[in-house]
């Protein structure tokens, strides 16, 4: 029997649901690809990216054939890059040994790399009709409030009464829009701050509404302090003007993407020296340090970074990639193919704006 949540919730989304370029099609991979990038990242964010990423890789099949340069290159700027490693990892498979179609069971939808739980249930659901709840952050909003759970939403026995509820509420008919429902009303409506209940279609039922606590629903017990780290990074020029970069391993944080080559300041340590025992350790170079170029922040989902950038000079060595896939000398006009994170990104951005893109002049003295 459909409930009053469901029902009214469905009927609420079916005239109020924004028009998202993933919700123009029932094509399984189409929705895959949008479910991966949805996560962790906001959908303003997410559609240029989807749509760029379609455009290169129409079909499963395309993805499956490109290189993970190409795939990481379409994925620059959108973050947490193992999720287009993982789907890349993830196309191959189906292709190899699903005959080219995304399966359609839960047991094996989640063989693939990358679709955890929320991914399997949001692409059962929404590509093939099948009932699976999913719980993201917007759900358990939604949940904890309609129910009036005050618990710590970090616990995972909060998570396992929410998934419970939402397996229970969940239209047997529509599962797809259903699930879409909920999500979309946590975006739009039962917000984090000043949810907006007058227009709610479920707010006569709901507890946190009637008890007026939505300002203390859901509780998240406080986070730890989020650590910094300063890295230090070489721009390391040759006599041709050119950069060296590497390629990160593909198992590491970033992997598959390329950077400049440094790392993280030990205690005691200056910058200069961590860029001198970096580069010794990573090139197996030893280096002379001219001037800092630029201090980049950043924040990741777990640490945030500031980010040194020295002129150096190789004084003696060959390098070599002792602690990265590749290295290469790159010229500013050419460095724009390789796929970069944020922070590298903004500073050869900003390398780009140099009027002439003579580097040498920094190592001149
Ligand atoms: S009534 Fe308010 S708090 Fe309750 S589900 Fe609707 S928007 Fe959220």
């Amino acid at each position: 029997m459909i409930s009053f949540f469901s029902e009214k919730l469905t009927e609420w989304y079916a005239a109020n649901k924004r028009d998202l370029p993933w919700r123009k099609s029932d094509n399984a991979y189409k929705i895959w690809v949008s479910e991966i990038m949805l996560q962790q990242t906001r959908v303003d964010t997410v559609i240029p990216y989807y749509e760029r990423f379609l455009e290169a890789f129409p079909t499963v099949y395309h993805l499956a054939a490109a290189s993970q340069q190409e795939v990481l290159k379409c994925w620059e700027g959108l973050g947490y890059y193992s999720r287009g490693r993982n789907l890349h990892h993830a196309a191959k498979m189906v292709v190899n040994d699903f005959g080219g179609k995304i399966p359609s069971s839960y047991e094996d939808i989640t063989t693939l790399k990358g679709i955890g739980p929320y991914s399997a249930a949001a692409i059962l659901s929404i590509a093939f009709n099948k009932r699976f709840a999913v719980v993201d952050g917007n759900v358990i909003r939604v949940m904890t409030r309609y129910h009036g759970i005050s618990e710590d939403i970090r616990k995972n026995s909060t998570k396992k009464w929410v998934q419970e509820l939402a397996d229970e509420l969940i239209d047997d008919k529509h599962p797809g829009d259903y699930n879409q429902a909920v999500m979309e009303l946590g975006a739009l409506i039962c917000t984090p701050r000043n949810p907006l209940c007058e227009k709610c279609p479920v707010s006569q039922n709901c507890i946190s509404f009637m008890k007026m606590e939505t300002d203390i629903i859901p509780y998240k017990s406080p986070s730890g302090k989020i650590p910094h780290k300063e890295i230090a990074v070489g721009l390391i020029v040759n006599e041709k003007n050119e950069l060296l970069i590497a390629l990160r391993p593909n198992d590491s944080m970033l992997g598959g993407l390329w950077e400049f080559p440094g790392g993280k300041r030990e205690k005691n340590e200056t910058l200069r020296e961590t860029v001198i025992r970096e580069l010794k350790e990573e090139l197996g170079v030893d280096i002379e340090v001219y001037s800092k170029y630029q201090d980049l922040k950043h924040t990741y989902s777990h640490f945030k970074i500031t980010l040194h950038a020295f002129w150096c000079r190789i004084r003696n060595g060959k390098p070599k990639a002792r602690a990265s896939q590749e290295i290469i000398w790159v010229s500013l006009d050419n460095v724009d193919q390789y796929p970069f994170p944020k922070a590298n990104r903004t500073l050869l951005n900003n390398l780009k704006k140099l009027e002439d893109h003579n580097l040498k002049r920094f190592i001149e003295r």
